[in-house]
């Protein structure tokens, strides 16, 4: 299906876009947004069906806000919130682009976006709509790396992808890589023990239970996208 280096890219895949991918320290400065798009078209183009769930960590997290006194289930509504004015903007980007997206909100607000239904949510993969999961779980205490998972489950997606600032996991990883060490492949429960921060344990611990293959690639690097698809980087967790 990959024309260009003749790798064939799975058929459906689930996409975890962290809000730190849009790489910004300003809520909507952005500056990795078209670089993004750009990928997703480039993988659309392929023939790829996605499934994408926004985080919102560049906008709220809602433990930083217990922090500051503000309830935990009250940041959270606000993380969750938060996904959705992602959602948004990816929705209205890949519009302009021509392709169809849809926002399905796990906290439905009326006039954004839809319920969750798998069959509709089928219907439109199948269409060729690109899927936009907002509102995370639509749980508190939970995070969107859970939503990812959960929903690459139900779509029976062939992989996880993981979209980060890091090149996959590492191991002693530290900021200036001295003495990191990047893993290509990683079992569910190494990953799990070593605790090594890439993904939310609760999400890995699905995966694993239902045998979904996660890949923690950078979403930074223009171009990631289609070689995270094809097993070309990143790091691939999984049995
Ligand atoms: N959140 C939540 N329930 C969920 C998903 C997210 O309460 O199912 C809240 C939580 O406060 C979280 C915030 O939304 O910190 C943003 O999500 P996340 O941290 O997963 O975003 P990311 O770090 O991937 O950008």
């Amino acid at each position: 299906m990959r024309k260009k280096s003749g790798c064939v890219p799975v058929q459906r895949i689930l996409l975890k876009i962290s809000g730190e991918s849009f790489g910004s320290k300003e809520p909507f400065e952005m500056l990795h947004v078209d670089h993004i798009i750009h990928d997703i078209v480039d993988a659309y183009n392929q023939g790829v069906e996605m499934g994408i769930v926004m985080g919102g960590g560049n906008i709220v997290r809602g433990a930083v806000l217990e922090k500051k006194g503000i309830p935990r289930t009250t940041g959270d509504e606000m993380g969750m919130l938060a996904t959705v004015i992602n959602a948004l903007i990816l929705r209205d980007l890949l519009r302009l682009k021509g392709i169809k997206a849809a926002i399905i909100n796990a906290r439905l607000i009326e006039g954004i976006g839809e319920a969750y239904q798998r069959d509709k949510c089928l219907d439109y993969l199948a269409s060729k709509t690109i899927l936009l999961f907002a509102g995370g779980t639509g749980h508190p205490y939970f995070t969107t790396d859970t939503a990812a998972a959960l929903r690459a489950v139900e779509l029976e997606a062939q992989c996880l992808l993981k979209g980060t600032k890091v090149d996959g996991v590492y191991e002693n990883y530290s900021p200036d890589l001295a003495r990191a060490r990047k893993l290509d492949i990683l079992t569910y429960e190494k990953a799990i023990r070593a605790r090594y921060q890439v993904m939310d344990l609760t999400a890995i611990a699905f995966c694993m239970e239902n045998r979904m293959p996660i890949r923690v690639f950078n979403l930074m690097q223009p171009g990631n996208l289609l070689r995270a698809i094809c097993g070309e980087i990143g790091t691939w967790i999984g049995v």
